[in-house]
């Protein structure tokens, strides 16, 4: 057997393999452009998943005892359409664990009809997106696969080592072939360590944005933009020496195809929007174009077609504020799906007692015993991404990549649209949406959007439509960009929270299980007394405190402290920011201040 696979993660890279039965492995694709025959080691865990040991393929009912009862699929069925029909409310909890095209909606029509209110995703990169529409009109400059070739590389506020093997293995060419490649980062992460760092403070990046801004305007580019500061003061507040930024610029306006990749940390601060939407207008200064990746939005996809928007009753809640919607929450119906809340969410621990509260029923639907299920009092098997079909619409690239069934489901297993059909149809609704078949609202989304079908049958990718974007880009008045210019900081240490390699946040850490560490500059370390090794308790703003083993590094800066978040069992999200964003919406993690105290 032979079948087109794409990669379902929340990942920058999209990628699209050829499944060979043979071998038994994923080989990816070299004749498609954005997959460049690339892949990361992440690609191996779409099979390990399927066949992993620790994979839940019967459905569990939690007892009165609080064990686990395995029952069949069409019991768990009954009981979840029997508890959905009691209870006062049904909510829907989910978000991006597999982003497939109709894997991450199709099953919203349900709740939809069920009254649930909709989820909006704010919590990772709508800052940023929302500061590009303002000046170009659309949240988007190019695909990741166009840094390929470029002289110079500006990889800003991202950690592409660990998130983009794409993005990594290119500024890596591009340096190979005698090229440049700036990092502009807080700490000395492990893509910075390979390239030329620019340290920037935290929240510094509006400042630093203004001051390559100056020194263009000095050098005769045009900037149609007042920008009332000196150099001396964007430098104090960005925290780049003059004659570093002076290097940056000189390679800039000499370079024949810069391109400058952003990364979302960074915009996940108050005035990350406006950081992402000025960034985007350097390479618009030196060379009169977009030559900057951040996000593709599904440009021409009926996304509300897919979700069924026109069910719903209009009621929407944040997912960065999820806490907060359901803290009360009483006699309800929760369903969580494509998400480990309990992990990844501010205040999971306000999440994993609403979900366990004994008024309430919460199903959770997971291939493993993650955070969240262990709250849940039903757990529905679900379905690996290679055992069904799907196309999957990434944010780097331009193709959508068509997903086969190369493994076969296990018979107590389901997919998100099969569960939201089924319980349609015990629920005995009437909607004819809800029961529309898979291929039949992928052929109606992706036609409508100019989508090849039969080259993408034929093929296993095909094209999505050119996004149009502004000519000339419209850029902020000195006003709205005042209140940003200056560094992020409230007292105590800036706690970070990135992503690691092995991991997509929470995904994946059964497959390859790390212990959670904390890593602090050797100037703090002996400032307050600790030693690698050590245990510390962070106290969070909110009060809420954790213990964290430490490691001490010297790549990261004073005052700055990192955790790769995701590991399972970690309370780090109880401490992290829920305060939402100036733009976006979005969440404001990297806003994150706690007080450090040995134990
Ligand atoms: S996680 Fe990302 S880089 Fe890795 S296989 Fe999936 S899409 Fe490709």
């Amino acid at each position: 057997m032979k079948g087109f696979v794409s990669c379902p993660r929340n990942c920058f890279d999209g990628c699209a393999f050829l499944y060979d039965m043979e071998r038994g492995i994923l080989i990816p694709r070299k004749d498609h452009t954005g997959v460049d025959g690339i892949t990361c080691v992440k690609s191996r865990f779409l099979l390990d998943v399927a066949r992993h040991p620790e994979r839940i393929k019967k459905p569990l009912l939690r007892e009165r005892d609080g064990s686990w009862r395995e029952i069949d699929l069409d019991e768990a069925l009954r009981i979840a359409a029997r508890q959905i029909e009691k209870k006062d409310k049904v909510v829907r909890i989910d978000y991006s664990g597999n982003m497939m095209l109709l894997s991450r909606r199709f099953h919203h029509r349900l709740f939809h009809v069920l009254g649930a209110p909709h989820v909006r995703w704010d919590i990772c990169a709508e800052a940023g997106s929302e500061g590009l529409r303002q000046s170009w009109g659309v949240g988007y400059g190019m695909d990741l696969p166009d840094m390929k070739g470029s002289d110079l590389v500006v990889i800003w506020g991202a950690n592409v080592y660990e998130t983009s093997v794409h993005a990594y293995t290119y500024a890596m060419k591009t340096k190979q072939s005698g090229g440049k490649v700036f990092v502009v980062d807080v700490m000395r992460s492990e893509t910075a360590s390979q390239f030329d760092l620019i340290r920037v403070n935290p929240g510094g990046d509006v400042a630093l944005a203004l001051l390559v801004f100056l020194l263009l305007k000095e050098k005769g580019y045009t900037v149609p933009m007042d920008i009332p500061y000196s150099p001396e003061e964007l430098a104090s507040i960005s925290g780049v020496s003059m004659d570093k930024v002076g290097e940056f610029v000189d390679a800039l306006i000499t370079a024949e195809r810069p391109f400058i990749f952003m990364g979302y940390g960074f915009q996940r601060r108050m005035g990350g929007g406006m950081a992402v939407r000025l960034i985007s207008l350097i390479p618009y200064i030196t060379h009169g174009k977009p030559l900057f990746y951040y996000d593709r939005p599904p440009y021409g996809i009926d996304t509300d077609y897919v979700s069924g928007m026109h069910l719903s009753a209009g009621e929407v809640w944040s997912l960065t504020g999820m806490h907060r919607h359901i803290e009360d929450l009483e006699n309800a119906t929760i369903v969580v799906m494509n998400a480990n809340p309990v992990n990844t969410l501010p205040r999971g621990d306000v999440i994993a007692e609403t979900l366990a509260r004994p008024s309430n029923f919460t199903i959770v639907h997971e291939l493993f015993m993650t955070d969240t299920a262990r709250h849940a009092d039903l757990i529905i098997p679900s379905a690996a991404s290679v055992e069904y079909e799907d196309v999957m619409i990434t944010y780097g690239h331009k193709y959508v990549g068509l997903n086969e069934a190369v493994y076969e489901k296990p018979p107590h297993a389901i997919t998100n649209m099969d569960l939201a059909r089924s319980l349609a149809h015990l629920l005995d609704l009437k909607q004819e949406e809800l029961y529309e078949d898979d291929w039949s609202v992928i052929t109606y989304v992706l036609k409508k959007a100019g989508v090849d079908i039969d080259l993408l049958r034929k093929q296993g990718y095909a094209p999505l439509p050119e996004i149009p974007i502004r000519k000339e880009p419209i850029f902020p008045t000195p006003d709205k960009v005042a209140s940003y210019v200056r560094p992020a900081g409230r007292g105590g240490y800036n706690l970070l929270t990135p992503s690691r390699r092995f991991r997509i946040h929470s995904q994946y850490w059964a497959l390859h299980k790390e212990e959670e560490v904390l890593y602090m500059s050797g100037d703090d370390a002996d400032l307050l007394g600790i030693r690698s090794g050590d245990m510390v308790r962070l106290k969070g703003e909110n009060g809420k405190s954790i213990t964290i083993k430490v490691e001490v590094s010297h790549d990261v800066p004073q005052g700055i402290i990192r955790v790769f978040h995701g590991v399972w069992g970690s309370r780090l999200n109880n401490i992290i920011s829920d305060v939402m964003s100036d733009m976006g919406p979005n969440s404001t993690l990297s806003d994150t201040f706690v007080y450090i105290e040995k134990v």
